[in-house]
């Protein structure tokens, strides 16, 4: 392909998954056990904010325990040595693409290291729990929620994943199952506008049929063969 000059890159569960981060699977609707229903939804948090709060507790200390791994290092030095457009849709919660040293990311999915204020609509930055409905930093209501977008609500910033999309000229998609919309949808978007399409994934896709080229192995191996192709 000839060399492009702007990219977009969607990341998911799959780049998380070999740091240990595990993650609502598509095939039961289960979610660390818990059905996605009683923790990923606005309706659950206004049914049992307890349990939505304890189940979002636990992700946050999963994730401070997690480490980058060599996918996510992979697509840190892209972004540091590349020299183009470049945009890092990730629908993962966790902040290892920023622990790794990538800037350029974008969270459609909301962050679980971030807590949004219903009172003040303060977002801040946040490590510990939110089981004891902890006072807002900025206005002091006990009325903090994860920043996640749940089930049933909008991702974040579609705009500019949109925009991003018309213009690109290489559309990576990395470890998603090409089941979950609107994400799944990016490929066709960004073949519409005269994009180049690769999936790398652990196994094919619901959605690889969309794809010029599917790489079929781990992230971990993956990704850095592909950045380094990139670099050459
Ligand atoms: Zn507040």
């Amino acid at each position: 392909m000839d060399r492009p000059t702007n990219m977009v890159i969607l990341t998911g569960a799959g780049i998380s998954a070999e740091s240990g981060l595990r993650t609502f699977r598509a095939e039961d609707g289960l979610w660390e056990d818990h059905r996605v229903e009683d923790v990923a939804t606005p309706q659950a948090f206004r049914r049992d904010p307890e349990l939505v709060q304890r189940f979002y507790d636990e992700r946050r200390k999963n994730i401070m325990a997690a480490e980058p791994n060599p996918a996510h290092e992979a697509l840190a030095r892209l972004d540091r040595e590349w020299d183009g457009e470049l945009l890092i849709v990730t629908q993962n919660i966790d902040d290892l693409h920023e622990r790794a040293g990538a800037r350029r990311v974008l969270h459609m999915h909301g962050e679980a290291l971030s807590v949004w204020c219903l009172a003040c609509d303060a977002r801040h930055r946040w490590t510990g729990t939110l089981r004891d409905a902890p006072g807002c930093p900025a206005c002091g209501e006990g009325a903090l929620r994860p920043d996640i977008v749940w089930f049933g609500e909008m991702p974040y910033e579609m705009d500019r994943i949109f925009a991003a999309l018309a213009r690109t000229d290489l559309f990576v998609s990395i470890g998603t199952s090409g089941a979950v919309y609107p994400a799944a949808g990016f490929v066709q978007q960004a073949k519409s506008a005269g994009a180049i399409a690769l999936e790398l994934n652990l196994e094919r896709s619901q959605g690889s049929a969309w794809f010029d080229e599917t790489r079929l192995g781990p992230a971990s191996e993956q990704v850095p063969a592909w950045v380094g192709e990139m670099l050459r």
